[in-house]
Formats: structure tokens, sequence, C-alpha cells
């Protein structure tokens, strides 16, 4: 940017307005560029009002070793933790009104009473403070000539500002505008993009038509869920179509590889994490009078829908063998043959390749062009991780172009 005067301030077009966008254009400084954000909706930030539905889990309180280990590629993501960590983030947000609370999960929530609209409320607010102009039903449609092209209410509109940063999103709830239709005019520049797919998403698995019309909605709780080298602990709910929830949405990463390679993906449970094989099978022998069933109850306090899941997968030999039962309430083990819908994941990995990307988001392909959050190909579970990344990248961006800026 060698040829900008002290009198001029260059333009910054971010395309997209999501929550990598909102940290990006809240913490640019307005002293040394003129920021504007084209949105194709007409409002911004609807998926994070979407994310915040379901409790609105903002980032994580983990150390940030821990936090950085949730990340693949670890790498890539681990530099904008260092930048702007989940303790930043929650300062940040206390500068802008919205005081946050660690919940027992250790995931970090607004205080009670304070929605989701309110927290992008205050951040709009930042942005108006902030000088940032708002465009909203621009839709990038790519360039002409050298120009990016907008469709604005069926007008043409075309612009050349200094700097474009593409914080599109992912590819999934496309409802909520995130609906990857920029890939075609990135890979027509020769940046090289990764088919999207599902991530943090209900498995398929082809229940028995008895069972789960019987069990749809039950949860498997305080369990541990393993898939290739992945493990986490959490719960889980049976639906019609297979399995979803917390304990499950981390391992999408073992899943995806193991249903690539070999057609489908072991899910394998631990029921009874607190107790060690021996105990289980110890409890079991010694059940006196009672059946197989009473003792899984009522001794080792499993719950109907474990039970019938343990007899389901068991034969008739093992159930009733304590050191085979012991076994399958520790390794139960449930084909999974598919994965959700990608509209239907809470993220989705693919997009831009990270190798794509120098040191600071700037596409090698596109001088003077950056990327920020879900559109590039990185992976993270639900928990406040998706969101922490994505800030993180806008905040550091903008560090990186205020330093980089003319005096
Ligand atoms: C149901 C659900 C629950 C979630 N829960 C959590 C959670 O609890 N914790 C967590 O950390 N994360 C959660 N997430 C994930 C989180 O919301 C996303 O990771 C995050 O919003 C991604 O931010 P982003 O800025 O990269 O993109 P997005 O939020 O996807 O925003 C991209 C924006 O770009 C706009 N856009 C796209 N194409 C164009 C174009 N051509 N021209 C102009 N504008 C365009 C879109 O309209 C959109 O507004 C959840 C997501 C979903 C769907």
């Amino acid at each position: 940017m060698g040829e900008f005067t002290t009198m001029y301030k260059p333009t910054i077009a971010i395309i997209g307005g999501g929550p990598a966008a909102l940290m990006l254009a809240c913490s640019l400084d307005p002293e040394k560029y003129r920021v504007s954000i084209y949105e194709k909706n007409a409002a911004l930030g609807r998926k994070f009002l979407v994310a915040g539905k379901g409790g609105f889990n903002l980032t994580h309180s983990e150390d940030a070793v821990q936090f950085a280990d949730r990340y693949t590629p670890r790498s890539f993501i681990h530099r904008f933790l260092e930048v702007f960590s989940n303790a930043d983030f929650r300062g940040w947000l206390k500068r802008i009104g919205i005081e946050t609370y660690v919940g027992t999960s250790k995931r970090v929530f607004p205080v009670k009473g304070t929605r989701p609209i309110d927290v992008l409320k205050a951040i709009e607010a930042r942005l108006l403070n902030n000088k940032v102009s708002l465009h909203y039903r621009h839709e990038w449609r790519g360039w002409q000539e050298k120009a990016l092209l907008f469709e604005n209410e069926g007008k043409r509109v075309t612009l050349k500002p200094d700097l474009t940063v593409f914080a599109t999103g992912g590819a999934s709830w496309k409802v909520t505008g995130s609906d990857g239709s920029w890939m075609d005019f990135l890979s027509g520049k020769g940046v090289r993009l990764n088919p999207f797919f599902p991530s943090n998403c209900a498995y398929q698995i082809g229940w028995d038509k008895d069972f789960i019309n019987k069990y749809a909605g039950s949860a498997l709780k305080n369990a541990v869920f393993h898939c290739g080298t992945l493990t986490r602990k959490g719960e889980a709910i049976l639906t019609d179509f297979g399995i979803e929830g917390s304990g499950v949405y981390p391992l999408s990463g073992a899943v995806r590889k193991a249903l690539s390679e070999h057609g489908s993906a072991a899910l394998v449970i631990d029921l009874k994490p607190d107790l060690d094989h021996q105990e289980l099978r110890f409890r079991l022998e010694n059940k006196g009078r009672l059946s197989v069933r009473a003792v899984l109850e009522k001794k080792l306090n499993l719950t109907p829908v474990q039970t019938e899941l343990l007899k389901r997968h068991t034969t008739k030999d093992e159930y009733n063998s304590p050191q085979h039962l012991a076994y399958a309430i520790k390794n139960l083990k449930l084909r999974v043959s598919g994965l959700a819908p990608i509209d239907e994941a809470i993220s989705t990995v693919g997009g831009i390749a990270v190798d794509e990307l120098s040191a600071d988001l700037e596409l090698k392909k596109l001088p003077g062009h950056y990327a920020v959050g879900e559109m590039i190909d990185w992976d993270a579970p639900t928990g406040g991780y998706l969101l922490q990344a994505c800030f993180s990248m806008g905040y550091a961006l903008a560090k990186h172009l205020n330093a980089k800026a003319p005096n």
C-alpha cells in the first residue's frame, strides 16, 4: 500500500455480515480506513442469531493449550487465538455492554436475560461508532473486469475498493444466507477450494423400526463416545434419523474419515464411564435373584433405552455372561452409515484451502483480497469454538491491517 498518500484513507469492502466480518469491522481503525460491509440479506448476523437459539454459547473457558487443541488444523487457528483469546473476547464483550458467565459445562454464555439479538445490537452499535457503512441486499456475484460485482435488488453495482475481505461463511443453514454460492468466483481466479462437508451434525443409524418408534427422543447421558482416535464425554439423543448431540458432534472428523474410507463408521459408547470393567462384572456376577435387566436398571442405574440397546447389540449368551455384558456396557458399538444433509449441519468443513492464504489471511493468488471465518477449511466442535475462531480471525486481520495502514 505504499502508493497511498497521507491524505487518502484506503477503502475496505467486507463481503458478508457474520461474526468474522463484524469483529473485523468493529476493530479496524476508522482513522485509517473507510470500511463498508456488503451483506446479501436485509440484516446482519442471521446465522449468529440462529446459533443463539439453542443456548447462546459464545466461547469456552478452557485454558489456551486445550482450547487450541480443539481445532483442525490446530496451527492455522492457534495464531489467531494468540492474538485474540477467549478471555480477550469476554473482555471485549464486557466493553460493549455484554456480561458473560461460565456455565457448568465451562461454556461461556451471555448473562441471563441477554438475548442473542441484544448481543447483535450491541455489536451493531459498535459498528456505527466505528463509522462502518452498511450495505444490505448486496450479493457479491464475482467480478466485472477488475471491479467487484454486486447484485442489489435486481441492479448491478460495481466497486473497486483498495482492499477486499471475504467473510461469506460456510455452506450449512442456507436460509441464513451462507450458501457457498461464492465458490465458483474464487475458484475461477485459481484459488483452491475443498468441497464442503457437514460437521457437527447428526449421524445416520439404521435403527430397527420398533426400537426407534419407542425410543426416539431418548437421551444417552453422561456417556463417553469414541470414533477412531476421537473421544468425547457428553450426551446424545436418539432420533428417527440416527443420533445427535453435544457428545457426538465433536467426533465428526473421525466419522467423516471412516465413512469416506470404509463406507461406515463405528461409534463406540461407554455407557458407564465411572465404573471399570471389573466392577461392572462383579456387580453382574453378584446379582442374586435379580434378572439381568433388573441389575442393569437397579444396580447400575442404566435407563430403559440403555438396557434395550445392550439387549439388541449382544447375543443371548453374551447378554447372560457378566464378562461379555460388562464389556458391552463399556463398548456398545453402533454402525453409522451416513451424515445428516449439509444444510442441517451446525457447521461445515471445506472451502478455501488454508495454504491458499498467507499468515495474515491474504489470498496468495489475489493480493489485496483476504478471507476470514467459516469459509476457510478448518474444523472445530460446537461449544463456542466456532464463534471464537471467527471472532479471533476478524480481530487478528484488523490488527494486521491497522498496523500496515499508512500513517
Ligand atoms: C444451528 C446452529 C447453531 C450454532 N451454534 C453455535 C454455538 O453454540 N457456538 C458456536 O461457536 N457456533 C455455533 N454455530 C456456528 C456459528 O454460527 C458459525 O460458525 C459462524 O456464524 C460463522 O461465522 P462467519 O462470519 O464465518 O459466517 P456466517 O455467520 O455464515 O456469515 C456469513 C454472511 O455472509 C453472507 N453472504 C454469503 N454469501 C454472500 C454473498 N455472495 N454476498 C454477500 N453476502 C454473502 C451471508 O448472508 C451471511 O450473513 C452454530 C451454527 C448453527 C447453524
